[in-house]
C-alpha cells in the first residue's frame, strides 16, 4: 500500500530553517574575509526573498533592512542570528533563548557531553 508524506507546515519549516541558520552561524569562519562577509549578506538577502512562508519572508526581508546582519566575525554573526530568532520568539510568545549558550546548543554540545 502506498503511503504519502505530508508537506511541511510553517512550524516544521521554521524548525528546519532555524536548525540550518544557527548551524551556518556556528560553522561561520572566526575571521571571515571581505568576500565571505559580502557573500553571507547576499545569501541572506536572497534566502529571505525566497523563504517559502509568505509572512515569515516579509518579516525577514524587513528585519534585514532594519537590522543588517553582523557578518564581521563568527561570534557577532552567531549573536545576530540568535537575536533575530528571539525577535520571532517574542512575537510568537515563545521563550527567549540565552544567546551566550548558542555555541553549546548548535556546535559544541553541553559541557558534560550528554544531550537529551
Ligand atoms: P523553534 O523556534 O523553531 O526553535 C528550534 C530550537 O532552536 C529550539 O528548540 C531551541 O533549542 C533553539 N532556539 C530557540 N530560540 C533560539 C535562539 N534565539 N537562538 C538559538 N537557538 C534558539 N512561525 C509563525 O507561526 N509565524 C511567523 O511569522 C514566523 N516567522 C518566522 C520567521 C523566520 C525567519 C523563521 C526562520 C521562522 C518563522 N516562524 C514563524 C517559525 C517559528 O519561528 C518556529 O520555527 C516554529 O513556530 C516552531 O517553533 P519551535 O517551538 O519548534 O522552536
Amino acid at each position: 500500500k502506498e503511503t504519502f508524506e505530508c508537506p511541511p507546515n510553517a512550524q516544521e519549516l521554521g524548525r528546519a530553517t532555524w536548525t540550518y541558520l544557527h548551524s551556518v552561524a556556528a560553522y561561520y569562519p572566526e575571521n571571515p574575509t571581505k568576500k565571505q562577509q559580502k557573500d553571507m549578506e547576499s545569501f541572506l538577502r536572497i534566502f529571505s526573498e525566497f523563504y517559502p512562508c509568505k509572512p515569515c519572508s516579509k518579516y525577514l526581508v524587513k528585519e534585514l533592512k532594519e537590522n543588517p546582519p553582523q557578518v564581521q566575525s563568527k561570534s557577532a554573526f552567531g549573536i545576530w542570528v540568535c537575536q533575530l530568532h528571539n525577535e520571532v520568539n517574542a512575537r510568537l510568545g515563545k521563550p527567549i533563548f540565552d544567546c551566550s549558550k548558542v555555541d553549546e546548543r548548535w556546535r559544541t554540545g553541553p559541557p558534560n557531553g550528554f544531550c537529551d
